[in-house]
């Protein structure tokens, strides 16, 4: 078995792909592949699906989890549409990418946006800290994970302004209050499934209340809401596999067990890049992402032999992204500690 270090789609644990395997060939009597979306046994595994993510993540009374389709790419945009308020005004914490993109959406459809602050001075290697919150904004945007740069939050931003986070690359890896966020939304393929679904957690009381002039029905959370998550065929075999690995998270302790293995899988790592001289952290020590470890050779000449020793122990997906260069681990939820011990092995014996 390969380690796959892959910034997405993600890692899952064996147990699901094997059950996710089975159901494609049998699922009571069918293929999951071939089963109407609004069979009683489908609709049976979208609900259970919708229940899962409030148990794992202990969400309140008042909240509807969704279930759409265009990746956190379309939410950058639904986003935007459904909590444009009466200030169609909005701020954004630039973080990366991926905030960058959200940006470029929320002004798209004409919200003022006002970028609260950025980390865009040091190449985003950083988490922007004691910025001022303007109260005339209708919400405020945030990346909790920074997939590509490797930085996260270590503490939401404290405001009174209703909050909107991408939580793509860390939903599930640690505990989090929900009742702090109006929208949570994330891809399911870098924590929760396969590609093709994309996770909504959204307080009921901002349905149906965007200024808006007009929300295409698809973008329209509201209409979603309504329909149990199936106004359209919904992503079928993406959710009844997230479904899977729901399941298996909340029978091996759920959110909080996995929040302490994450821990430990990110102390060992940054330890072996903080001693090891040929290697380098690329972001602010205290803004390190728990998910995707950056860094670098100190060396850059010795870049081949590296890749052919990480390539050689069953290493895949280490590449960092081409805008940042040098490495990136990304270690979800399902990459077990024995692979991250065994590329700390291959960094410690090219010391050596
Ligand atoms: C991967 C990623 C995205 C883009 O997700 P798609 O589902 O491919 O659109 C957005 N935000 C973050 C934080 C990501 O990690």
């Amino acid at each position: 078995m390969k380690h796959n270090f892959g910034a997405g789609p993600c890692i899952l644990p064996q147990e699901v792909f094997k059950k996710a395997a089975a159901a494609v060939i049998d699922f009571n009597g069918l293929s999951i592949l071939e089963v109407s979306h609004r069979s009683a046994d489908f609709v049976a595994v979208m609900e259970e699906a919708r229940e899962n993510v409030k148990k794992a993540l202990n969400v309140p009374a008042g909240y509807t989890v969704l279930f759409l389709q265009g990746g956190a790419s379309l939410g950058f945009l639904i986003t935007a549409y459904n909590m444009m308020g009466k200030h169609k005004r909005a701020g954004y914490i630039n973080t990366g990418t991926w905030a960058t993109n959200a940006i470029k959406e929320a002004k798209g459809i004409g919200l003022d946006v006002v970028e609260i602050a950025s980390s865009q001075d040091k190449g985003f290697s950083y988490i922007p800290k004691g910025f001022e919150i303007p109260e005339d904004i209708d919400f405020l945007h945030f990346t909790s994970n920074n997939t590509i740069a490797g930085t996260q939050f270590k503490d939401f931003p404290k405001t009174n302004v209703p909050l909107v986070c991408d939580m793509s690359s860390d939903i599930f890896s640690k505990e989090i209050n929900v009742a702090d966020f109006d929208i949570i939304y994330a891809g399911a393929q870098k924590n929760l499934g396969p590609a093709g679904a994309t996770l909504y957690i959204v307080k009921d009381e901002i349905l149906g209340k965007s200024t808006a002039e007009h929300i295409p029905s698809y973008l329209d959370l509201a209409i979603h809401a309504k329909k149990d998550s199936m106004f359209n065929t919904p992503p079928v075999y993406s959710v009844f596999v997230a479904n899977l690995n729901l399941q298996h998270m909340l029978e091996n302790g759920g959110v909080q067990a996995i929040a302490k293995e994450n821990q430990a899988k990110a102390e060992l790592i940054y330890k072996t890049i903080d001693e090891n001289p040929l290697f380098e952290g690329t972001t602010a020590v205290e803004d390190r992402s728990e998910m995707n470890v950056t860094f670098r050779l100190t060396d850059e000449s010795l870049t081949d032999k590296f890749n052919a020793a990480w390539n050689a122990a069953g290493i895949v997906g280490l590449k960092g992204h081409r805008s940042v260069g040098g490495f990136r681990a990304s270690m979800y939820n399902a990459l077990p500690l024995s692979s991250v011990e065994v590329l700390v092995d291959v960094m410690n014996n090219f010391n050596k």
